[in-house]
């Protein structure tokens, strides 16, 4: 039974995402979505919102779950008991931090495999970030987003003072 980690701040969680874990829940026995409980940056949503709206997409896929940690990623794999993580590769601009990042975890638990998984074209410009300025802008993107996380932007966003 192979585990697989995918861990990130899902805020929100876009098909860029949704197609990295269908793709990778088809490889291995059991995919965990991990929430990074993160404060510091200001998320838009809470941990709770964003994983609910990944419980909502994934209903009916038992091979998907959704945790949350904080702190060391590589302690919350061991916990876990998850043999690998996943990463996402967009733009050569992604590659710097996650080889960074991913040196260090091998420097912190050596026994950690990580792999990476590139995008479909489609959505290798897909970032959280761009989506959130977008729907704040009055915009939405509904070939982009999972149709919950649609409705919860326009929420957030759009229905703000309409009563
Ligand atoms: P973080 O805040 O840790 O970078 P994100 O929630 O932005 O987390 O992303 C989680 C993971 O998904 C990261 O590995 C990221 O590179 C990857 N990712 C983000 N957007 C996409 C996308 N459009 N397509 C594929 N992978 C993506």
């Amino acid at each position: 039974m192979k585990k697989a980690l995918y861990p990130g701040s899902f805020d929100p969680i876009t098909n860029g995402h949704v197609d990295i874990l269908e793709r990778a829940s088809r490889i291995f026995d059991m995919v965990e979505v991990a929430v990074l409980e993160n404060p510091s940056k200001n998320p838009l949503f809470s941990v709770e919102e964003r994983v609910a709206m990944i419980r909502e997409i994934f209903r009916g896929k038992p091979n998907i779950k959704v945790g949350s940690f904080r702190g060391l990623l590589v302690e919350y794999a061991r916990k876990t008991g998850a043999d690998v993580i996943i990463r996402g590769l967009r733009a050569i601009s992604d590659f710097e931090y996650e080889f960074q990042m991913a040196l260090m975890n091998f420097k912190l638990d050596p026994s950690v495999e990580i792999i990476f998984m590139m995008p479909r074209v489609e959505y290798s410009f897909l970032s959280s970030k761009l989506v959130k300025e977008v729907y704040s802008l009055g915009g939405s993107l509904p070939d982009l987003v999972p149709e919950a996380v649609d409705r919860e932007l326009k929420k957030k966003f759009h229905d703000s003072g309409a009563g």
